[in-house]
């Protein structure tokens, strides 16, 4: 009976305390980057983010050509110092791969019977960021309906993938059926952009080079 009276009022004042607090850690996080860092937009795996001329490739990014792309997804921080260029994730607790989802990921390597894919973030699960398990695998099985004599004409290192999870502990994907496959790939002369003919082949925009992906029907719109 005793602490019945002095409950509400203490709780009452607890309570806008909270929200003070709760209000400083998101303005801490707000502006969680240190004063050199800048924090520049947000980009998808594949996407050009600068030149090995102004930065040096760091966590998130990979090098190509002179060129620095983003290996994962998130926002795009410059350590003003260093020059070293990465990508952030924002999300603290990476969402869990699950039977069934579709991933975003860049071929990593292409094997006699398997590509490898790192994976960047998974479709439709509100997290844009996700810490990859390690490399997935497409195994040649999973690629398409048809018979693949030659991997290399279906996936290139670099290419972006859409692709399906098939098997969660062992993290093998699939991209069988029209929605799966690549959805932005570069020239494997001169690393120049594809893009899809009315054929369905793919043509370099730079040197105008002809080359064969399993493509995804989403290939070239961005969306992913
Ligand atoms: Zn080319």
């Amino acid at each position: 009976m005793r602490g019945k009276p002095s409950r509400y009022p203490r709780n009452r004042s607890e309570r806008p305390q909270r929200a003070q607090e709760r209000k400083i850690e998101e303005q801490k996080d707000a502006v969680e980057s240190p004063e050199n860092m800048s924090e520049r937009g947000f980009v998808m795996p594949g996407d050009l983010i600068g030149t090995s001329e102004e930065f040096t490739p760091a966590e998130g990014t990979y090098e190509e050509g002179g060129e620095i792309f983003a290996s994962a997804t998130g926002r795009v921080s410059v350590n003003l110092n260093s020059r070293a260029i990465s990508i952030t994730s924002r999300t603290k607790t990476p969402p869990r791969l699950s039977l069934g989802d579709v991933v975003i990921g860049r071929v990593s390597d292409v094997k006699s019977s398997m590509v490898l894919v790192e994976m960047a973030h998974i479709k439709g699960k509100g997290e844009r960021e996700f810490v990859s398990p390690g490399d997935a695998v497409i195994h040649v099985s999973n690629i398409k309906d048809s018979y693949v004599k030659d991997i290399l004409t279906e996936f290139q290192p670099f290419d972006i993938v859409k692709a399906k999870v098939i098997d969660v502990r062992n993290t093998r994907l699939s991209t069988l059926g029209e929605e799966f496959g690549v959805m932005k790939a570069f020239c494997t002369k001169c690393r120049g952009v594809l893009r899809k003919t009315e054929n369905s082949s793919l043509k370099c925009s730079n040197c105008d080079r002809v080359e064969t992906r399993k493509i995804s029907s989403d290939y070239g719109t961005g969306i992913i």
